[in-house]
């Protein structure tokens, strides 16, 4: 993903280049239709014998909205869009909150009809979330301007925010977009979206990620390259985050053939999918998916998925007040299971705590967060998060064969760590069928992410069902070196001899206790990387969806024979640099 927002303008006539941070995957070209923040109709001054009427309207009205936004939840949740859904739950709350309609009323009681004060609460809160360090927070502060624009529409129905139409396939370009705005654009001639504020955590952000539109956000100058005609011509990278105005005709032909040949590798790679990734000597690698949402479910499985080896499941618990219920993460899992079944979805308990910090759970701030109460050292003192989750799983299980359902434990250290897993889950277990609760079989299973955790296999693994290693920390815990700290290049590369080895004997007490092992860190994505593991003895590997394509491809091509003659002289190499320099070429007979 691109750093910050520098602009490099290019001296070549016209065109223009900016660089903002890619959100959205995918490469777009074409005309632009800019949205500009729209602004409302003066408001009226009040007198002190309206003040009571219009307080009250202004409460009925916040209902009215957060009625009509529960109404847009439930409507993209039958669509199967349950993670976007949450956007505006979350916003009927905040048209619920109670801070909003008291700084409200303070404005009627100041003298401003009910719509013109409302505007300006949400104005004031938005620009308190803005300033704040937490880019997280900040990026909510569309969401409650778009709230307060809500309420005041219901307040004065003539003064609503005009829709956006596209009468041809274009790009928006806007300062910010408010959720209830990106939901309305027609998404058949929405080609992509660049913004010039925003994050990729914002709702913009989201919901162009679930409905796989290339966006780019945070591309400083934006507004002022394209100026304020419409029809003008960009093109943007939702990965790099470039984005490119008024391309010359050289760029411009070199745009339009990427786009083509995007165009053609998705229709190949579609085509692909249901290909398995056998090895020329005929060994089958089962090619699973790592997802953060629900709404990914789709894309991972038409790439051709087989399962799901993680789904990451803090989204569920980032930007919000409170957790999330048992109810609520039940759905969630169960979309994702019903999407795969009877192919096996790997939940993975939330992974948070010293650098991903979680608002409502207070967790004190650490010295050295990485090597402090993360994950699965938080069920020590707060039980009954991961017993929620262990039970919303289970449910999202019933009716299923087991093993079908897999719950999976981060930042285990050893078998103590393993056991509370399993205690854990016999509470959860208990309570579900003590409360008659219809509910399935989980596998339960470990994360192989720190060396201490493999070093004692032999004293556990025959407790479990199954081990995911994630190279990720793997990496970051073997080799001492802050995974993002980006200094630290040549020792964040987990295709080092050192982490390999730690494969290798996990591969072994895997064979030894009969359980499944698979990888799941990013190293599994990524070509060298999928070789080495394969010639280690891996056969689950579980991936951003968007690299099954590339590593089934080079699994094709190669023999397991040789895989495990080079990663065999690999454990004897210096480097991550050098292993990666023996995994380079295909691998030939
Ligand atoms: C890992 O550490 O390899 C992993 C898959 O987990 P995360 O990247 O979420 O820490
Ligand atoms: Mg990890």
């Amino acid at each position: 993903m691109a750093d910050g927002s520098t602009d490099t303008e290019r001296s070549r006539v016209g065109m223009k280049q900016l660089r903002g941070t890619g959100a959205s995957p995918g490469v777009a070209l074409g005309p632009v239709v800019r949205v500009d923040r729209w602004l409302p109709p003066e408001g009226r001054r009040i007198g002190p014998a309206e003040i009571t009427v219009e307080s009250d309207r202004v409460a009925a009205a916040a209902e009215a909205a957060a009625r009509d936004l529960e109404g847009l939840a439930s409507d993209l949740v039958t669509k199967g869009l349950p993670a976007e859904a949450a956007i505006f739950e979350a916003q009927a709350a905040m048209a619920r909150d109670h801070t909003l309609l008291e700084a409200a009323r303070a404005r009627i009681a100041g003298g401003v009809d009910a719509a013109t004060a409302v505007r300006g609460a949400a104005d004031d809160a938005a620009a308190q979330l803005a300033a704040l360090d937490d880019p997280l927070i900040a990026a909510r502060a569309a969401d409650v301007v778009d709230v307060g624009r809500r309420i005041a529409e219901v307040l004065d129905p003539s003064a609503v925010a005009p829709q956006v139409s596209l009468e041809a396939p274009s790009i928006v370009v806007a300062a910010d977009l408010a959720p209830s705005i990106t939901a309305t654009l027609p998404r058949d001639r929405l080609l992509g979206i660049a913004l010039e504020q925003g994050s990729p955590t914002s709702h913009a952000a989201i919901l162009a990620r679930g409905y796989g539109i290339p966006a780019v956000v945070a591309a400083a100058g934006l507004l002022d390259a394209v100026g304020s005609a419409h029809a003008r011509t960009i093109a943007l990278d939702g990965t790099s985050g470039e984005v490119t105005i008024e391309p010359d005709d050289e760029t411009r032909a070199v745009l339009e053939r990427t786009v083509a040949l995007a165009r053609t590798r998705e229709a190949d790679e579609a085509s692909d999918a249901a290909e398995p990734a056998v090895t020329r000597d005929g060994v089958e690698i089962r090619l699973l998916a790592n997802i953060g949402a629900p709404g990914e479910a789709a894309h991972a499985r038409a790439l051709g998925a087989q399962g799901v080896g993680l789904f990451r499941t803090e989204f569920l618990f980032l930007e919000r007040r409170t957790p999330p219920g048992e109810d609520e993460q039940a759905t969630a899992y169960r979309e994702v299971v019903e999407a795969f079944a009877p192919d096996p979805v790997v939940i993975r308990l939330l992974d948070v705590g010293g650098d991903k910090p979680i608002p409502f759970l207070r967790l004190p701030a650490e010295a050295n967060p990485f090597l402090g109460v993360r994950a699965l050292r938080i069920a020590g003192a707060r039980p009954a998060l991961f017993e929620t989750q262990l039970r919303a799983a289970m449910r999202a299980a019933a009716g299923l064969p087991p093993g079908v359902v897999k719950v999976m434990a981060p930042m285990v250290a050893d078998g103590v760590d393993a056991d509370l897993l399993i205690r854990l889950a016999a509470d959860a277990r208990r309570s579900l069928a003590t409360s008659g609760v219809a509910h399935g079989e989980v596998a339960l299973g470990v994360m192989l992410e720190i060396p201490s955790a493999i070093l004692t296999a032999d004293a556990y693994f025959g407790r479990v069902a199954f081990a995911s290693l994630g190279t990720n920390d793997l990496a970051q815990y073997t080799l001492a070196a802050d995974r993002g700290n980006p200094q630290l290049g040549r020792y964040q590369d987990a295709l080092h001899p050192a982490v390999l080895r730690l494969v290798g004997d996990a591969v072994s007490a895997a064979e030894r206790a009969g359980i499944e092992l698979s990888v799941c860190g990013e190293l599994a994505g990524d070509a060298a990387g999928a070789l080495a593991l394969v010639g280690l003895g891996i056969r689950r590997l579980s991936m951003a969806a968007s690299s099954l394509p590339a590593v089934r491809r080079v699994l094709r091509a190669a023999t397991v024979s040789e895989l495990e003659r080079r990663s065999a002289d690999a454990l004897r190499l210096p480097d991550a640099a050098a292993v990666r320099a023996m995994f380079a070429d295909p691998p030939a007979d």
